[in-house]
């Protein structure tokens, strides 16, 4: 932490906060606030509490979460006290709701209603927020809270002549509180998502005639509304603190348990019936959570997709109408899917049309109604259901101003920018209730905001205490988190689809991923820590102090630290402290259900001669017809454990993405066979390799090493053997985070030798297995000792930043360079020393392979059009 004096002036607000917005997070914030006895003032645009209960009033307007879920926790006796009538509430139910909690903690005597936030504006002078308000009212104070929701904003329809017809013009955004009666009416609606959905079939029933035009079809499956199951409902009142927490630590904000197992490792049949079970269940959540990988893996995401098309062509009886009504272009679950109540089957009622917009576009909206390239539509009433200005919307529709006169509009011109989406650098005391980058709309959001409010309120509290009147992040902090948030998206499908979770539903909306797909669990994790770890990442300012532990909440890739914290949850026991049998074993016992990696052409296994005996090998070969240039691969683990097994998906993945043939060589191994064995057994595979290129369906003389760890300091070890014996020629070398020096001193084993698997205790066993400490600085053990590096052939070396051998890596890379050898670098941001060898379980180190395969390609020129190293701007 650093400390400085302070001389800031904190001038005496009007109250101590000031929250805008009344619906689900400002009436918490309020009455959290009030209990902690801060001075609060509540701005809410709308006439009554409610935000979006208030404002979507359409017909069939519902949650999509049961209800039993979707409302507060934080009152024991509200819990009891209300009583949901159906498993998924209407929008008056979940209104009289929030009405009662407003009743019942009088909180509306803290809100000004019909009062529309404008402008807010951070005094440098005085240290306080100046607000002002469409009364024409200014309310200054220290702290500023948007709770104006993320889905509040409504967007406006970019549709030629929408303010030219003269009928009846309906949002559903913002429906009229007396309701509309729509029998004997010609009536259109545009705009197929939730609010669609949930309306058509609705007006539907009182329509003469619906409409309805459609840009993009959404996957819907059946709410199956009606009472909270019995399993359910048992779940929550078993133990409804246990329940309430176990949704706390879930993944999306309900208690659900992931399951583990991806959608292609299972039989076709199960497969099968586990999507019938989720179209049975009614809830929204089976979709994202069908399988592990099911809006990870593009093939394992078709079969659900493909599944809810079988559905749709089942229902809907017009063939035409059922494809259109089909969508084709992007994945199940990475837009909002729906759930309905009746609505494909309400295409088959004669008084009910779908205008496919793809294949007949809107023209313009006339006086009278629609006209589209290929037809004219009258109508007595058009409905827009378009959709919002999502997440940042709101936030930005007020003039916000921060320290030095810095708007909040500019510095998100090119997309928000928060930390923890919680308060954004610039705009001190100032936070936001599921803003961008908090899991918000990716949650059953009530858990979300109870988070927030929690999470903002226990700060302000503890700074009180503390006599700290200003808190802000630093710009390290937040490019930290907003790198995290896009880490987490980027392992998804979810940033490839146009949809308002990015910003594409708005045009001229910066399109960056809006919410944190990380978790909820985790995600409050990350909150929790900050404020544990002496607000990492936050000034704190006040009584004449100024302090500061800058840095970053989340530095290792997500899916890293997923499979550090499955480790400590399983409790593996730590390699050295077994016996080497022991040992042995384990490492194959880890392996059990790992995903089994890409196919390739074929897979033999065989023997080869090697320094003192047969050695196995196992050959990849491509499926492209050959010859194939040829990699020889040395697996990892120490000089001790491990055999071609171990390395056999990144071996896969290897032969794909270089489309050579990777020969993954054992060699013999510590302690029986201690060192020079396994590069003398390494030197002799590559030798007959080599000599028999040709018989192995490779072109001679196209040859190159590669290697993981200890198989990647054999590879470098080969090459200098080979340039030492003159033979055989090696084009290249891929060395995948490599053990080059017997040296434990360097930074990388300082930070990194405890907490990422490979630690400083376990190099330390595998060296004393492997060599005597006379031989540890042998070139042949420690490649970097050697006198003289040139000759040697290009050589790309693979880091991680989070692996102690990462700077014996860089090392050599530089040695390499300095004495003339092209030497590249793949450096791996936020992995660990395995990551990359954990082929379909790190897939943020995909890019990353993607790159190694780019590389062996462009070691062999005679061969093909090798790309060289493909730049990846994702995993560095
Ligand atoms: P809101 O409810 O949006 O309230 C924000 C308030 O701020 C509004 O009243 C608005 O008038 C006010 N406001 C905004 N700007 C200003 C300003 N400048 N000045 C003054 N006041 C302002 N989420 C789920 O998890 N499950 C669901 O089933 C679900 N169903 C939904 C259905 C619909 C139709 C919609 C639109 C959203 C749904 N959501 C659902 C998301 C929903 O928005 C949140 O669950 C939750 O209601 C948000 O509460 P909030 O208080 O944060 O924001
Ligand atoms: P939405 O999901 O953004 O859907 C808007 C629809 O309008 C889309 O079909 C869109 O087509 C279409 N559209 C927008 N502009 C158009 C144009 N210019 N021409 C033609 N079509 C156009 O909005 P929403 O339905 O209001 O839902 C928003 C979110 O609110 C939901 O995802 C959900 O989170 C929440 N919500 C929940 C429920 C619930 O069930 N509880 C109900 C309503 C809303 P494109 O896809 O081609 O852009």
């Amino acid at each position: 932490m650093t400390a400085h004096s302070s001389k800031r002036d904190f001038a005496k607000p009007q109250v101590d906060v000031v929250v805008v917005g009344a619906g689900f997070s400002g009436l918490y914030l309020l009455y959290r606030l009030r209990e902690l006895g801060f001075s609060t003032a509540v701005l809410e645009a709308a006439d009554d509490v409610g935000g979006t209960w208030y404002w979507n009033r359409y017909p069939g307007a519902r949650c999509d979460i049961q209800t039993i879920d979707y409302c507060y926790s934080f009152d024991p006796e509200l819990e009891t006290e209300w009583q949901w009538s159906e498993r998924y509430a209407t929008q008056p139910e979940i209104l009289r709701y929030l009405q009662y909690v407003a009743d019942k903690h009088e909180l509306r005597r803290d809100i000004r209603f019909s009062t529309r936030v404008e402008e807010a504006v951070w005094q440098d002078d005085t240290s306080l927020w100046s607000i002002r308000t469409s009364q024409g009212d200014e309310i200054t104070s220290r702290y500023y809270v948007m709770a104006t929701g993320c889905l509040s904003m409504p967007k406006t329809p970019e549709i030629t002549g929408h303010d030219r017809f003269l009928g009846e013009v309906y949002f559903t955004s913002h429906w009229p509180h007396k309701g509309v009666d729509f029998t004997g009416k010609q009536v259109a609606i545009i705009g197929t998502g939730s609010s669609g959905v949930q309306s058509i079939p609705m007006i539907a029933e009182q329509a003469e005639e619906l409409t309805v035009f459609q840009r993009t079809p959404c996957y819907c499956i059946p709410a199956r509304n009606g009472p909270v199951p019995a399993h359910w409902l048992a779940a929550l009142e078993g133990d409804r603190g246990a329940y309430r927490e176990a949704a706390r630590q879930s993944l999306f904000g309900v208690p659900i348990e992931p399951i583990g197992v991806g959608a292609l490792q299972v039989s076709d049949e199960e497969r099968q019936a586990r999507y019938e079970g989720i179209w049975e269940a009614g809830e929204l959540l089976g979709v994202v959570g069908a399988y592990a990988d099911i809006i990870t893996n593009a093939k394992s995401n078709e079969t659900l997709g493909e599944f809810v098309r079988g559905k749709i062509r089942a229902i809907v009886n017009d063939p035409v109408t059922a494809e259109a009504l089909c969508p084709k272009d992007f994945f199940i679950g990475t837009k909002r899917p729906c759930l309905d109540t009746n609505y494909y089957a309400s295409y088959n009622l004669p008084h009910v049309r779908l205008v496919d917009l793809r294949k007949n576009p809107i023209e313009t909206i006339t006086e009278t109604g629609i006209d589209t390239t290929d037809e004219s539509f009258a109508f007595d009433a058009i409905v827009f259901a378009t959709g919002f200005d999502a997440m940042t919307g709101a936030l930005v529709g007020v003039d916000i101003t921060g320290s030095k006169g810095i708007t909040l509009r500019d510095k998100w011109a090119h997309g928000p920018e928060t930390y923890l989406g919680l308060m954004t650098a610039g705009f001190p005391n100032f936070f936001t209730v599921t803003g961008p980058g908090s899991p918000s709309v990716l949650s059953n959001m009530v858990v979300s905001i109870e988070q927030h409010v929690e999470w903002i309120c226990d700060v302000l509290d503890d700074l009180r205490r503390k006599g700290i009147e200003l808190i802000e992040p630093t710009k390290t902090a937040e490019a930290g988190w907003v790198q995290h948030v896009n880490d987490c998206a980027n392992i998804t499908l979810l940033p490839q689809t146009n949809s308002w979770y990015t910003g594409a539903n708005v045009p001229g909306k910066p399109q960056v991923f809006l919410p944190y797909i990380g978790g909820v669990g985790p995600y409050r994790k990350a909150c929790d820590e900050v404020v544990e770890r002496d607000y990492i990442g936050f000034v704190l300012e006040g009584h004449g102090r100024r302090s500061c532990t800058d840095g970053v909440i989340r530095r290792l890739q997500p899916d890293v630290s997923m499979v550090l914290d499955m480790i400590a949850e399983l409790q593996w026991p730590r390699f050295e402290t077994l016996s080497v049998d022991d040992a042995r074993v384990f490492a194959l016992e880890t392996l059990t259900g790992r995903p089994p990696g890409p196919d390739v052409g074929e897979c033999i296994d065989g023997t080869l001669p090697g320094a003192a005996g047969k050695l196995d090998y196992r050959l990849y070969r491509p499926a492209s017809p050959g010859p194939h240039p040829i990699v020889v691969y040395f697996h990892g683990g120490g000089w001790m454990l491990g055999g071609y097994d171990t390395d056999d998906p990144l071996c896969r993945d290897l032969c794909v993405q270089s489309k050579a043939i990777i020969v993954s060589v054992d060699y013999r191994h510590a302690p029986e066979a201690r060192f020079p064995a396994a590069p003398e057994d390494a030197f002799a595979a590559v030798h007959w390799i080599a000599a028999n290129a040709e018989s192995l369906g490779g072109i001679p003389g196209e040859l190159a090493v590669c290697g993981w760890s200890a198989g990647a300091n054999l590879a470098a070890v080969v090459c200098q053997m080979a340039r030492d014996a003159a033979g055989p020629a090696i084009s290249g070398q891929l060395l995948i985070t490599p053990v080059t020096d017997y040296d434990f001193t360097r930074d990388s084993y300082k930070t990194n030798g405890e907490g990422y698997f490979l630690t400083t205790a376990l190099m330390q066993w595998f060296w004393d297995h492997y060599a005597d400490p006379a031989d540890r600085l042998d070139p042949r053990a420690s490649p970097l000792r050697a006198d003289n590096l040139a000759g040697l052939p290009p050589a790309i070396i693979v880091t991680c930043e989070f692996d102690p051998l990462r700077d014996e890596g860089i090392a050599y890379l530089e040695a390499l360079k300095t004495a003339g050898v092209a030497a590249q670098h793949i450096p791996c941001r936020g992995h660990i020393h395995s990551s990359l060898s954990l082929v379909d379980m790190v897939l943020s180190g995909a890019d990353a392979r993607v790159s190694m395969g780019g590389a062996l390609r462009g070691f062999f020129e005679a061969w093909g059009q090798g790309d060289g190293l493909e730049k990846s701007a994702r995993s560095r």
